[in-house]
């Protein structure tokens, strides 16, 4: 019996130590922008362009213009609607899969969409597939009947450009397992929503959600979807996918299956709700600090925005991303990391105070 109780204490003691220790509690007030009215942001990913025309073809066609139109509507309707839109190229410029992911983790953008079209060396292949990311085809997890004998071939889009990864190394395989965790439901389920208004609207033949290893998929950490829109190597295809009609009406199943995903999620414009994730603390990564005032401008952060303040006594704190999960803001801590901030950690935030957590 005694045995018991002093267990239980030392427990108990252990316990809150580990508790002081870990969260110190520094100030009272709320940060100045923690319950700001936060837009919905998406970077929309235009494939290829300028010296990569993208996936070559006999018949005259170029992805590069035809993503690049898709996005620019895709973009507009959703700034229309409140959103807010960053383009990896608004223009016919050339970019690496690295600037891409560079851009889509510098603003920390709530979703990133790349669009692309297909080509194969078989005309009669036809149909529209929305990837996310993953080492290992699991279609079980999908739920996605597989049709029998259905053409599978080797995707070069994650090959072309100089970006490696070696998906054997450590390093790799953290980013993996944090990635799947955190976004990879949420990448799926905005996917299933585009093929599955591709199909219902368009009539284009659904070729399902599929998972690959594209280099821009890994190093986004937010949801991210690629949608391979449909085969301009296909003669009816590609002449739909060529047109001003095909382009617009793309765009219109995208942008809805957008607004169905923040539905789905219970996006709201105050704070970021994530499924099956109910905690009362927001954590953010502290990047700087120091008694002058700097604008939250990225030109002031060495490119990063999603930024945020707060004052305690004479000093400012400046503060990177915003989550209710800290398995999320870890990665988010990483990339700032390694992006000017070396010293950078992270914070949480409960009820208006600010703790430290590491
Ligand atoms: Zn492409």
């Amino acid at each position: 019996m005694t045995k018991v109780y002093s267990k239980s204490l030392f427990f108990n003691h252990s316990l809150t130590g580990k508790a002081l220790l870990i969260i110190i509690l520094i100030f009272s007030g709320f940060p100045e922008s923690t319950f700001a009215q936060k837009p919905f942001k998406i970077v929309i990913d235009a494939g290829h362009g300028g010296k990569d025309p993208g996936r070559p073809n006999k018949s005259g066609i170029k992805e590069k213009d035809i993503v690049l139109k898709i996005a620019l509507d895709l973009g507009g309707k959703l700034e229309n609607s409140g959103n807010e839109v960053i383009y990896t190229r608004d223009k016919d410029v050339f970019l690496t899969l690295r600037q891409r992911a560079k851009i889509a983790n510098d603003v920390d953008a709530d979703l990133f969409i790349s669009i692309h079209c297909n080509a194969f060396h078989d005309s009669s292949v036809h149909g529209s597939e929305t990837f996310v990311y993953g080492l290992h085809v699991s279609e079980a997890n999908f739920n996605i009947a597989k049709k029998e004998n259905e053409i599978n071939f080797i995707d070069d889009h994650y090959l072309d450009d100089e970006e490696t990864y070696n998906p054997t190394s450590n390093e790799s395989l953290i980013g993996i397992t944090l990635m799947q965790e955190e976004y990879l439901d949420q990448s799926i389920l905005l996917a299933s929503f585009v093929q599955n208004n591709f199909t219902k609207n368009l009539k284009i033949r659904n070729r399902g959600v599929k998972q690959s290893g594209f280099w821009v998929l890994h190093n986004t950490y937010m949801p991210s979807i690629l949608i391979e829109a449909g085969f301009m190597t296909n003669p009816k295809e590609g002449s739909y996918l060529n047109s001003k009609r095909g382009q617009v009406e793309i765009s219109n199943s995208i942008y809805d299956a957008i607004i169905k995903y923040k539905k789905a999620i219970n996006y709201s414009g105050d704070f970021e709700i994530k499924p099956n994730i109910q905690s009362s603390i927001t954590y953010k990564v502290q990047i700087a600090a120091g008694k002058r005032r700097l604008e939250l401008k990225s030109y002031n952060f060495k490119g990063l925005s999603n930024l945020s303040r707060i004052k305690q006594g004479s000093i400012y704190k400046y503060f990177y991303s915003s989550s209710k999960s800290l398995t999320e803001i870890k990665i988010k801590k990483k990339y700032a990391r390694s992006n000017g901030f070396p010293n950078a950690y992270i914070v949480g935030f409960e009820n208006g105070k600010l703790f430290e957590i590491d």
